[in-house]
């Protein structure tokens, strides 16, 4: 048995829908400007150029229903998305099989210090601080595959204190889901325990301490998280 000269990290596990069992998590990628509409509004030509990915931390995934207002932000905006659990992986997975590597998908938010990702645009500087914080991607419950069936389409939705900030549909996503998995394993080893968060549809938009954020798709039911 291994020994270890300090304490072990604990192992980032999320509650699965109907399951005792829980999902180990191994990595995080999320793709970036996935959707036309988001792409515009942040200044972007939305035709469809090669997508990029940058990565949060396995513990940045947080099921605990709320989310602390980061420190170091005035500027903190919601990003709702569907996140794809693999069960599975490799390396240059051919798009017909991408989808056999789908374990289930879950609601999740990927929250954004975008004032500290503006500033470190604008220098060509890599985005973690504004993106990879502590607890930066509430997540609901994993629905597996087996249940909802592939998620290739349907209403996603954002609210905050009730009101739509955003609304999409998945088959708006520029780079469909089997693509995504096809293109990020031709340049990393996917594998059992990974996430894709697939990106976001228009209206992202600042939150602030007290409110409610609820984000619902088909399929994948309603998360409410509470900014504290
Ligand atoms: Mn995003």
């Amino acid at each position: 048995m291994t020994e270890f000269a300090i304490d072990t990290p604990p192992i980032v596990a999320l509650p699965i829908a109907g399951s005792d069992a829980m999902f180990p998590v191994r990595r995080v990628y999320c793709i970036g400007r996935n959707y036309a509409a988001h792409a515009i509004e942040m200044g972007h030509d939305p035709d469809r150029e090669p997508p990029f990915f940058f990565q949060k931390n396995p513990n940045n995934l947080d099921p605990s229903g709320e989310f602390p207002y980061p420190p170091h932000s005035s500027d903190v905006h919601h990003e709702a998305e569907v996140a794809v659990m693999l069960k599975s992986g490799g390396t240059n997975i051919p798009l017909d099989q991408a989808e056999s590597h789908i374990f289930g998908y879950a609601l999740s938010l990927d929250m954004t210090r975008r004032d500290l990702q503006g500033a470190q645009k604008k220098m060509g500087r890599p985005w973690e601080i504004g993106k990879a914080f502590e607890r930066s991607a509430p997540v609901g419950p994993i629905h597996p595959v087996s249940s909802t069936g592939l998620l290739n389409e349907g209403a996603i939705t954002l609210k905050v204190n009730g009101e739509v900030r955003q609304e999409g549909d998945l088959n708006q996503m520029i780079w469909k889901v089997p693509e995504m998995i096809s293109y990020l394993s031709d340049y990393f080893e996917l594998a059992a325990g990974d996430v894709i968060l697939s990106g976001t549809p228009a209206g992202v938009g600042p939150i602030a301490r007290g409110d409610v954020m609820e984000i619902a798709a088909n399929g994948l039911g309603t998360v409410r998280i509470r900014v504290t």
